[in-house]
């Protein structure tokens, strides 16, 4: 968002915990400051003409105070939405968007309840700070009720009909006052519930057509400015909506090599009252995501052909945190499978 906001000219400042945060070298300006921190954000916004988030676990009260006095663009309607799985949920059925079947859950007895009504396998998910598999139980059989029972002390939750879908897709829209975009849907595989791949065929965009169309309405018909990505699993021509983050998204990342115009220029366009742009896919593309524990492979991954490589430059490189990723343009996931297994890089 800073580099492309910096071609259209713009200055950005930002605000972030760590003092090593990705963006510390490319901002105009780092405040150091915690989330909540309401007087560090006041002092973000009072050097901004334009105030925004691209991260979903801003605390919604302070937020709610900033949006008061600055005027967040997007609102933050969308992130409160997004915040509670619950919330999100009914907020998608109520705009026309299809789900799996959830009950909410916060007692054991609301717990036997939702598998009573919905069999074997479902998940328990908590309905706050969950992402990547986080605050997540398959529920198989009876045993599992035990993992369950942990978060039932200190966490509301649901627990939500197994879709045993045929793969995962994400869309990422963009609305301004007036001008709606979409971006060609990619598909997404995640391991261990992290994304690993996402990959973009210009054959099947037909494919998505409804897809794109009820995600549009969904945006209308909530509301919603600003950028928004909307998860769904697809199970032959049905899809159910999963979850949606209103901020730049991993699984857009390969729009910077992948298409005429990108996820962050666009967004950034949006916040600069600029006309968008409508996104058109340039080819074929692959997006691999770069976790801590892929990086013994890095030197290999880099050698497929079209490698376009991207590093966050995070100080701390845990397992399973992401740390950049790489894009390859003009290659399918037949192509990229044929050369993982060349290179002998695990899949
Ligand atoms: P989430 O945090 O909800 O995106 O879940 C992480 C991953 O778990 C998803 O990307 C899916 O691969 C899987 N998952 C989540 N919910 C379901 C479901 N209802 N049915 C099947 N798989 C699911």
């Amino acid at each position: 968002m800073v580099d492309e906001a910096h071609k259209l000219g713009a200055t950005v400042a930002v605000l972030d915990p760590d003092i090593d945060c990705p963006c510390h070298l490319n901002a105009d300006k780092l405040i150091v400051g915690e989330y909540n921190d309401l007087e560090k954000l006041e002092e973000l916004g009072d050097i901004t003409n334009c105030l925004s988030y691209e991260f979903e676990n801003v605390d919604g009260v302070t937020l709610s105070k900033l949006n008061d006095k600055y005027n967040i663009p997007q609102g933050i309607t969308p992130l409160l939405v997004s915040q509670d799985r619950l919330k999100e949920k009914i907020n998608a059925n109520k705009n026309g968007l299809k789900t799996a079947r959830y009950f909410d859950c916060s007692t054991l007895i609301d717990l036997k309840k939702a598998i009573k009504l919905l069999g074997y396998p479902c998940l328990y998910k908590t309905r706050r700070e969950g992402y990547d598999g986080h605050g997540q139980v398959l529920i198989r059989n009876e045993n599992d009720i035990e993992k369950v029972k942990p978060y039932l002390i200190n966490h509301l939750g649901i627990v939500e009909e197994y879709i045993d879908f045929d793969y995962e897709v994400s869309v990422i829209i963009i609305r301004s006052k007036d001008k709606i975009i979409t971006f060609p849907v990619g598909r997404n595989i995640h391991k261990n519930g992290i994304l690993d791949i996402c990959y973009v065929s210009q054959n099947n965009q037909e494919l998505f057509k409804n897809l794109i169309k009820d995600s549009i309405n969904f945006m209308v018909s909530a509301d919603y400015y600003g950028i928004l990505t909307i998860e769904y699993f697809v199970k032959g021509n049905e899809y159910y909506f999963n979850e949606m983050a209103p901020r730049p998204h991993n699984s857009g990342h390969y729009t910077i090599e992948g298409c005429n115009t990108n996820q962050f220029k666009e967004l950034d366009k949006f916040l600069l009252n600029l006309t968008l742009e409508e996104p058109k896919l340039k080819n074929d593309v692959i997006m691999k995501n770069i976790l801590g524990k892929d990086l013994c492979n890095l030197e290999k991954l880099k050698q497929i052909p079209n490698a376009s490589v991207h590093m966050y430059g995070k100080k701390i490189q845990r397992e399973l945190r992401k740390l950049g990723h790489i894009t390859y343009l003009g290659l399918n996931l037949e192509e990229f499978r044929n050369y993982q297994k060349k290179l002998n890089i695990e899949e």
